[in-house]
């Protein structure tokens, strides 16, 4: 896994026989409170180690091109203009990475929240990827494309097992977070990326502490068991991991720490 270019919006890392672009969506910003201990109680004190801003954890909203030079999978898609302002970069992240959205045909979601799914239409209500065939998520979070999402509901194949998408990208349930969240597995020649959407928010304390949960995980005690079976998996050299939440580009690799984990991004 090595960088190849880099623009504000967008980083493109050579991965073996593929190309992963990190596309920079924007940001959002969170209380503290949102981070919870075991038994669900906002953590008190919040360590040291977390930046905040303006009193604020401020989360990076990140999404994954993956590409052969012939099959592509889109993981994830921002929130577009239908949450915060901050959002809504991904078409500028696509365009300043060269990709033309009518050649994404495939868009895996890792579940169903906004910063995710939202970006499938374009702030003027089109669809954001003309020539879309399929969007891949959770069968538990798929009752998401109503309303706004409505012109993409026959587009939709749920996923409720493990499931290759193409040649390279598999789509893995996670649940937890959502109850459809799903990771997807990126396997190239010469190692393992897992894009993992929402199993870490706030990376400054879950990789040290990974029991530390948050206040949107739907389910808590099973998004932490997701959190601990992907780092595990994880902490091995030639695997990487994909963060929506991860500081951007949001690609790093995962090694062990004492009874937690530690993360690198991958920058050179
Ligand atoms: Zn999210």
């Amino acid at each position: 896994m090595k960088p190849i270019s880099r623009s504000p919006l967008h980083t493109a890392f050579s991965f073996g026989d593929l190309t992963v672009f990190a596309l920079r969506d924007g940001y959002v910003d969170m209380p503290p409170t949102r981070l919870r201990d075991e038994h669900g109680c906002p953590l008190v004190p919040v360590p040291d180690s977390v930046p905040l801003v303006d009193g604020n954890l401020r989360l990076s909203v990140n999404a994954f091109l993956v590409t052969d030079g012939t099959q592509s999978v889109l993981i994830d898609t921002g929130a577009s203009n239908a949450w915060h302002p901050t959002m809504g970069s991904l078409p500028d992240a696509l365009a300043e990475a060269g990709v033309d959205p009518a050649d994404i045909t495939d868009v895996a979601i890792t579940h169903k929240h906004e910063d995710h799914v939202n970006g499938l239409i374009a702030p003027d209500g089109t669809q954001a990827f003309p020539r879309l065939e399929r969007v891949w998520i959770g069968h538990g979070d798929s009752d998401v494309f109503t309303g706004r999402l409505d012109p993409i509901r026959d587009l939709v194949v749920p996923v409720s097992d493990r499931v290759a998408i193409n040649d390279h990208v598999t789509a893995v349930p996670a649940p937890g977070h959502t109850p459809g969240h799903t990771v997807y597995e990126i396997r190239s020649s010469t190692g393992l990326l897992i894009a993992w959407g929402d199993t870490v928010h706030v990376p400054t304390v879950q990789f040290e502490q990974p029991h530390i949960t948050w206040e949107l995980d739907g389910r808590q005690p099973e998004a932490r068991r997701s959190r601990l079976d992907l780092l595990d998996r994880l902490a091995v050299p030639g695997h990487f991991v994909a963060g929506a939440h991860l500081d951007s580009p949001g690609i790093a690799r995962v090694t062990r720490d004492g009874a937690g984990y530690k993360l690198q991004y991958v920058t050179r």
